[in-house]
């Protein structure tokens, strides 16, 4: 879970790159980092925090060049520390080369072990390193041979960018796990996780980079290249159900219509007696949106959100995950009091949150509080980029609806079938029995090997109340 962005061709790369970065902050708030290329030479500026905050006119005028990436991460591979911010900047034999990642490979383990045995010493505990390694190995003349040869070794999710010999090359795993799209500033061009940044820095929408395919931009053109064996498509579904900007369109989809889409699905799945609808703010407010449009039931603003604390959940730390809920939303008593809710939130995780928000609005007066979630349950964790706790953890894993309502202590509770999600995000018709989506975090069926481990059942065990 991470945004990347990149810009070829413009006299004010950094200043492109801050904007866009800041229209792809939802993606990550622990660090932040920009690299540009003048000529052959690469400057790096990185550091922990969000990008309004920590890059100024400074660091900014630090980073001369016509090119430039940069990268806002949480980690899910690798902790929250400076020197795992990316892009990452290297030199090797063929002088500087930097990289933003935005996914997670699932073979890296194995082969920084392989890599370490051998000699290799790592910088960073990032998944991402071990990419530089593997292209540093190779002795193809040509860097995209290199690249080409290194990623034919690493499985899992990768959007890349990277900066080396005056080029910006860009790179979407051949499953497509992650987003990437490519854009036209003028006479730039700009590639980024979501079309939200196109939008701030006023460039046009060209296309999707295709899953396997690699674009390289040079002085000369914008070429594709498709060095790996084609695989099926896999586009992340959460993207479409949490985690992308509700104002991008990914995978040829609206993010908005798609959650929209969810909502309507949802209120025909599981319809509920009650007089307001009130969205979980803000991912839930789509969704929420398309439930009071299909059952005619009235939307209403019966939570609101702060604006001043991050995303609770993307914090690292336990603790701190806890003591945000409680910051981050408020009840309206004015709109809940006296009345029987439908809550749509768009999924449930831990349970810690919507257990704390049912109790919330029970104290604000409402009568009944049915939730409504506009995903399935999320029964297995994410291996392939979204920051997911562990299976024991997931509260889907090894309980039933009904043990989940009771443990949240709601009236009702509703979660979307996995067809309607899928239908809702655009997939492929069913005829065609190939979704063209990533559902493993809802199905654990993962396509592509993760080891037994992640696929094994939770045994049954009893719910504990959490830490207030
Ligand atoms: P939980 O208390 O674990 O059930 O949290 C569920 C809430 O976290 C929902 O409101 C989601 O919007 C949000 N959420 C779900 N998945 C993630 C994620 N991977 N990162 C951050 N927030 C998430």
């Amino acid at each position: 879970m991470c945004g990347i962005f990149g810009i070829y061709g413009h006299d004010e790369a950094s200043n492109i790159a801050y904007l866009g970065l800041h229209a792809l902050q939802h993606r990550g708030q622990e660090s932040a980092g920009i690299v540009t290329a003048e000529g052959s030479k690469l400057h790096r500026q990185v550091a922990m925090g969000l990008v309004s905050e920590r890059f100024g006119k400074d660091t900014l005028a630090a980073l001369p060049g016509r090119a430039a990436i940069g990268h806002v991460r949480y980690s899910t591979a690798g902790s929250s520390e400076l020197r795992n911010a990316q892009p990452f900047l290297f030199e090797y034999a063929h002088g500087g080369l930097a990289i933003a990642h935005n996914g997670n490979l699932v073979n890296a383990h194995e082969i920084r072990t392989r890599l370490e045995r051998a000699g290799s010493i790592f910088q960073t505990s990032s998944d991402t390193e071990v990419i530089v390694h593997l292209i540093a190995q190779q002795h193809e003349p040509e860097l995209l041979d290199r690249l080409a040869a290194a990623l034919r070794q690493v499985t899992g999710a990768y959007s890349l960018l990277l900066l080396a010999e005056g080029k910006l090359i860009a790179v979407r795993d051949p499953h497509g796990f992650r987003p990437l799209v490519m854009g036209r500033l003028r006479d730039s061009y700009v590639f980024a996780s979501e079309t939200s940044c196109f939008d701030l820095i006023e460039a046009e929408y060209i296309r999707e980079i295709e899953p396997g395919e690699v674009v390289v931009a040079d002085r000369v053109a914008v070429r594709s290249h498709r060095p790996f064996a084609p695989a099926p498509a896999r586009f992340c579904v959460f993207e479409h159900v949490y985690f992308a900007r509700p104002d991008s369109v990914l995978n040829g989809k609206s993010v908005y219509r798609a959650r929209e889409r969810m909502g309507r699905q949802l209120a025909i799945e599981h319809p509920a007696d009650a007089d307001v609808v009130v969205a979980v703010p803000d991912s839930g407010v789509p969704a929420a949106m398309g439930y009071s449009q299909q059952s005619g039931i009235p939307l209403e603003m019966g939570l609101l959100r702060s604006h001043y604390v991050g995303r609770t959940f993307i914090e690292p730390q336990d603790s701190i995950r806890h003591f945000g809920v409680r910051l981050k939303l408020s009840p309206v008593r004015s709109v809940v009091d006296g009345k029987r809710l439908v809550v749509i939130d768009d999924s449930l995780v831990r349970g810690t949150t919507s257990r704390k928000i049912v109790t919330m609005l029970r104290n604000a007066g409402a009568s009944e509080v049915h939730l409504r979630i506009s995903a399935p349950p999320t029964t297995h964790p994410c291996f392939y980029g979204i920051d997911t706790p562990t299976r024991e953890e997931l509260i889907a894993s090894a309980h039933t609806t009904e043990e989940i309502r009771s443990y949240i202590g709601c009236d009702s509770l509703g979660y979307l079938s996995h067809d309607g999600m899928l239908a809702a995000a655009g997939a492929a018709p069913a005829a065609s029995g190939e979704s063209g989506l990533c559902s493993a975090c809802f199905t654990g069926a993962y396509p592509v090997p993760v080891g037994a481990q992640a696929a094994a059942p939770v045994p049954l065990r009893r719910l504990t109340a959490p830490r207030s």
